[in-house]
């Protein structure tokens, strides 16, 4: 399997330490709002690299952070531990407490994730009705439940000496790592312009670039609503803590593959490299890999603060199915930032329409795989997720003369990797009762006059009576609970 290794600043053959095993660390999600289309990416993308590991017969071992505490970094890039801590805000907001926002977003990132088809870190499929409370049996780590392993984790930087304490905090000293800034080449000046401010808030601070492992509850902080014991006082952990601290509680010491969106590397992973050499004395991780981003007409980043992203609920409302998102995202490479528009994501839904179409036309008998295409999908995949060659054998196979039972073997095959629920496409339509029907209809009426609530409190009625509308881009679909 070969991918681009950020390090290596190139495409590099993958040697897992373990024969046949890879080990994945993936950056999760930030729980304190909705996740948007930018947000999204990251976990397609990486979701269609674990089914290909899977598909191509490796175990996987995978773990997904969700961070739910000390996500400190203010609104720009520069990763400023000063900023203002949105869990806390957006619970004040809401007049609950923190960890309320964070299962209600937990709970909201597993129905975008069930929605596309994206895998549990540990391979499964989410199941229907799990909800924030088994998200850690489906191998996502909750920062939270992980604050002993972070305390255990500073204490071992400190002692070797990587650490100074102040009033405010304990802060990680990026002058004692040699190779700090390896992701970037960029010099420590070049980082003081972001984080000027900074200084301010922290006269005893050395450097800008330094950064908090332990924040402590006084100054600005004074009032912080989520605290834990730690050796250097009442406080909350950095943000890049978590990442070493359960990266190495699960995966060990030395791991495989983290993976990350671009954004994440000047910062978050190039301070989370410094605590793993400064916590273990080498690097833990031996390839990061990281995806681009999603981008508007203007090349602009699609991205919550900038407010011109939209929610996957926003995009079925628009009469997309969540199908339609999931192969936009899929049929670019990581490595290539994506426009985004409606007119992309409605060119997405053709070509998809396009295939389920001729899937259907297959009938439903299995025959057997079509080795020679198994054979060129493998090696499509195993060259750093060559996805526009993907998708060109698929739809050559679907065009190929070939008996149609094997082509639909073979088409049934491929999507284990491509998620694209393909194998929906000829189900029997199911029994509904007469009264969900005409709940049903109902329901269609109301939409059809833009009255979403009612649409919503009808959802719920035939919900009750066991059955999940789904509305896609041919309209109501029915599930049985
Ligand atoms: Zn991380």
């Amino acid at each position: 399997m070969k991918l681009y290794s950020t390090l290596d600043r190139k495409i590099v053959e993958i040697e897992p330490l373990k024969e046949g095993q890879i080990s994945i660390y993936s950056c999760g999600p930030t729980v304190y709002y909705r996740m948007q289309i930018g947000n999204i990416r990251a976990y397609v993308n990486w979701d269609v690299f674990h089914r290909s590991l899977l598909y191509l017969g490796y175990g996987v071992k995978r773990i997904m952070n969700i961070t739910d505490v000390g996500h400190m970094t203010s609104l720009d890039d520069f990763g400023s531990d000063f900023g203002e801590d949105r869990m806390d805000k957006q619970a004040e907001r809401e007049g609950v407490q923190p960890i309320d926002i964070a299962n209600k977003y937990i709970d909201t990132v597993l129905d975008d994730f069930r929605a596309l088809n994206i895998l549990a870190p540990n391979g499964q499929v989410i199941p229907k009705d799990l909800t924030h409370e088994g998200v850690e049996e489906l191998g996502f780590t909750r920062a939270t439940e992980y604050v002993e392993e972070m305390i255990e984790v500073i204490k071992k930087i400190e002692a070797n000496g990587y650490t100074y304490e102040t009033e405010q905090a304990l802060y990680f000293d990026v002058t004692k790592i040699s190779e700090y800034s390896i992701f970037t080449g960029q010099n420590l000046d070049e980082k003081e312009v972001g984080v000027r401010e900074e200084v301010e808030v922290d006269m005893d601070k050395k450097n800008p670039a330094d950064f908090v492992l332990w924040m402590k509850k006084t100054g600005k902080y004074e009032n912080h609503l989520m605290n834990w014991e730690s050796p250097w006082g009442v406080g909350f952990p950095g943000w890049h803590i978590e990442c070493t601290a359960m990266g190495t509680a699960k995966l060990g010491e030395r791991f495989d593959i983290h993976t990350g969106g671009v954004d994440h590397i000047p910062v978050h992973h190039t301070n989370e490299r410094a605590q793993n050499i400064g916590a273990f004395g080498h690097p833990v991780v031996k390839y990061w890999v990281h995806n681009e981003w999603l981008v508007n007409k203007d090349d602009g980043k699609l991205s919550k603060s900038s407010g011109n992203a939209p929610y996957l609920p926003t995009l079925i409302e628009l009469g997309f199915d969540a199908m339609d998102v999931r192969y936009l995202l899929l049929s670019i490479n990581y490595r290539t930032r994506i426009q985004f528009s409606v007119e992309s994501l409605e060119g997405s839904r053709n070509a998809r329409l396009a295939i389920t179409r001729k899937v259907k036309e297959l009938g439903k008998e299995k025959g057997n795989l079509i080795q020679e295409y198994v054979e060129r999908f493998k090696k499509a995949l195993e060259d750093n997720l060559n996805m526009s060659e993907v998708l060109s054998i698929l739809n050559e196979l679907l065009k190929s003369d070939n008996p149609k039972e094997d082509i639909l073997a073979t088409v049934l095959d491929f999507d284990r990797v491509l998620g694209l629920d393909l194998d929906k496409v000829n189900e029997d339509p199911i029994e509904i009762p007469s009264q969900v029907k005409e709940l049903l209809d109902l329901r269609q009426k109301v939409r059809n006059e833009r009255n979403f609530e009612e649409s919503d409190n009808l959802r719920d009625e035939i919900s009750k009576l066991g059955y999940i509308v789904k509305d896609t881009s041919e309209g109501q679909q029915i599930e049985k609970l």
